[in-house]
């Protein structure tokens, strides 16, 4: 049985969390989603025993706003943009330094 909320498209098999365990007694798995709605969102399901999971759900991040989803990529973008300048202006740079 599937959560609606939970996401279809997460990343793999999890990342193990601690010691941290479901209230079936199997150990909790960090997931992340990357829904068009919680891109990046990391939530807690239920490890499982022997492919026996529980339907365990809990959101690790905090609820991202309507802002927050249409700033985010444009800042991306940014940021790969300034790391491409400051890539360039190394090999600029590191020559010049040596002379
Ligand atoms: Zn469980």
């Amino acid at each position: 049985m599937e959560n609606n909320h939970s996401s279809s498209n997460s990343s793999g098999s999890g990342v193990s969390v601690g010691d941290r365990l479901c209230h079936c007694g199997a150990s909790v798995k960090l997931y992340t989603a990357y829904t068009k709605l919680n891109n990046g969102r990391r939530f807690l399901r239920c490890g499982g025993v022997q492919g026996q999971k529980c339907d365990f759900f809990e959101w690790v991040d905090p609820y991202m706003c309507a802002q927050a989803h249409s700033i985010n990529p444009g800042l991306l973008v940014r940021v790969n943009h300034l790391d491409d300048e400051n890539r360039r202006m190394e090999t600029v740079i590191v020559p010049w330094r040596q002379k």
